[in-house]
């Protein structure tokens, strides 16, 4: 547990996978994290981060980039479409472009800006009714609209079913994401993201095991 933990079995299982060190991005998912957590993993060195809730990231981040330099901060959590402007101006990437609404949004917003967050296009790889995401038979035609709209699409990403294997999903995300001529893999969490390492992440999405449990009080 702690950030030097987890970097170093992030970089056990790249090597395991045969895969460059440094071929994924450890991404520090801090939402609900009380401040001083945070602060010590930007001691520590570390300058990528997670946020669910734009509103939180909003109240956090400036100030933290104003003290620590350059910091990315990537958008894991489900988008709304009047947060769009927002989350645009706040992070450097949003994993969670999941619907033709917020595809068109960001896509305005891109043109009026000049420039966009990378994006992942979020896939609902378990076809659960109440988890967001793109269905795997809608996937291509999806991409294939963001990219008529001009949007700069880096990869895909996934959130398996809870207390399922999930190394199916991850295979699936990667094949997806082949098919599509997709680099980026959004996927793995604490409970599994050396065996998304192994199917292909490239960016992994650990918050407890880095920071301790989350109190929701
Ligand atoms: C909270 C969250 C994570 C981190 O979960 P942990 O189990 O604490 O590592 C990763 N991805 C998403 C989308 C999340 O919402």
């Amino acid at each position: 547990m702690g950030l030097a933990d987890i970097t170093a079995r992030v970089r056990a299982a790249e090597a395991a996978a045969g895969r460059a060190a440094g071929s994924v991005q450890l991404i520090a998912v801090s939402k609900v994290q009380p401040l001083e957590r945070v602060v010590a993993v930007l001691e520590q060195g570390h300058r990528l981060f997670g946020e669910n809730y734009v509103q939180e990231a909003a109240g956090k981040w400036p100030d933290l980039r104003a003290r620590f330099g350059a910091v990315a901060v990537h958008m894991i959590g489900p988008l709304q479409t009047n947060k769009a402007k927002v989350a645009v101006d706040l992070f450097d990437a949003i994993h969670t472009v999941d619907r033709p609404s917020l595809a068109e949004k960001l896509a305005r917003l891109a043109q009026e800006r000049g420039r966009c967050p990378a994006l992942f296009v979020q896939v609902n790889t378990g076809e659960e009714p109440q988890k967001a995401g793109v269905l795997p038979a809608d996937l291509d035609g999806f991409v294939e609209r963001c990219r008529a709209m001009d949007l700069p699409l880096s990869g895909l990403m996934c959130i398996p079913p809870e207390g399922e294997d999930a190394g199916p999903h991850f295979a699936m995300l990667a094949g997806m994401a082949a098919r599509n001529g997709l680099s980026g893999l959004s996927m793995g969490m604490s409970g599994d993201f050396e065996a998304a390492i192994a199917a292909g992440a490239t960016h992994v999405r650990v918050g407890s095991a880095i920071f301790g449990a989350r109190n929701y009080g």
